[in-house]
């Protein structure tokens, strides 16, 4: 699903972001990427939608080499993967199910399709009850549903998360937690940036730290360590 082959980002002002990462993420893995603030995460994951590029080595997202792309060819790449931030990042004017609703109707899906899918991830969300709510009127729990609703809908591969639970209380984040573990069961592979240590030792799964911009450790049913 997801390999890092000798990959080094240098931003222009010479910072050294990733330096010489290499790894790989099968296909419905459940992966947490930890470490301080500075460290590199943020950059990897922008590395995978081609937000930015390396400066040297190679990625590849589902058999794409992310680094040889063309830019016209840049959405077919980003329709592989939905993302969730820390601020939900929802329209504002626009109910639940309109906000999910609009991920596919700028793929221009059929409006039959919009309508059921909708329901269907709404449903899986459990937020069918508050389709015709605004944001406003949404918990942050809430608000992140339909976030993770929104990044699910184009039935992605891969499911990126910054921080998701960044903004939310220990109980709502392991309600958030428990979603997309779901998720992750049906198949789709989840990468997580997180400074939830709670959650990461709760859910036992691969760990991947960066310090300074190279992999420290990589732990199958890892725990969150002790950095921070
Ligand atoms: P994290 O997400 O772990 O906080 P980042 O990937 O954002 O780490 O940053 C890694 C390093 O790269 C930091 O030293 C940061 O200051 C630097 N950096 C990040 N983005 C840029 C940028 N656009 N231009 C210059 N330096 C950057
Ligand atoms: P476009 O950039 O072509 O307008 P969108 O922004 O609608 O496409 O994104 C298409 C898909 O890619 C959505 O599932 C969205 O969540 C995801 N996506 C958009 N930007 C990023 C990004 N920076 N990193 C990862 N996924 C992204």
């Amino acid at each position: 699903m997801i390999d890092f082959k000798d990959v080094s980002k240098v931003y222009e002002n010479g910072s050294v972001a990733l330096s010489h990462v290499s790894l790989h993420i099968g296909k419905g893995e459940f992966v947490f990427v930890v470490g301080a603030s500075g460290a590199g995460k943020s950059t990897f994951i922008k590395m995978l939608s081609h937000e930015e590029l390396p400066s040297q080595g190679s990625v590849f997202v589902d058999g794409i080499e992310v680094n040889k792309l063309p830019k016209s060819r840049v959405p077919y790449l980003r329709r592989k993967m939905g993302i969730v931030f820390q601020d939900f990042r929802l329209l504002p004017n626009k109910t639940a199910a309109e906000n999910v609703a609009f991920a596919m109707e700028v793929i221009e899906s059929p409006r039959k399709v919009i309508k059921e899918r909708v329901r269907t991830v709404l449903d899986l969300v459990g937020l069918l009850s508050k389709a015709d709510d605004l944001p406003q009127n949404l918990s942050g729990g809430e608000q992140q549903r339909v976030a993770i609703a929104r990044a699910i809908v184009n039935r992605p591969l891969l499911l990126i998360a910054d921080e998701p639970t960044g903004n939310l209380d220990p109980d709502t984040s392991k309600d958030i937690m428990e979603t997309f573990k779901k998720i992750n069961h049906m198949g789709t592979t989840v990468l997580m940036v997180t400074h939830d240590k709670q959650m990461v030792d709760l859910m036992n799964k691969r760990v991947i730290e960066i310090v300074d911009g190279k992999i420290a450790r990589d732990e199958q049913k890892g725990g969150y360590g002790d950095e921070d």
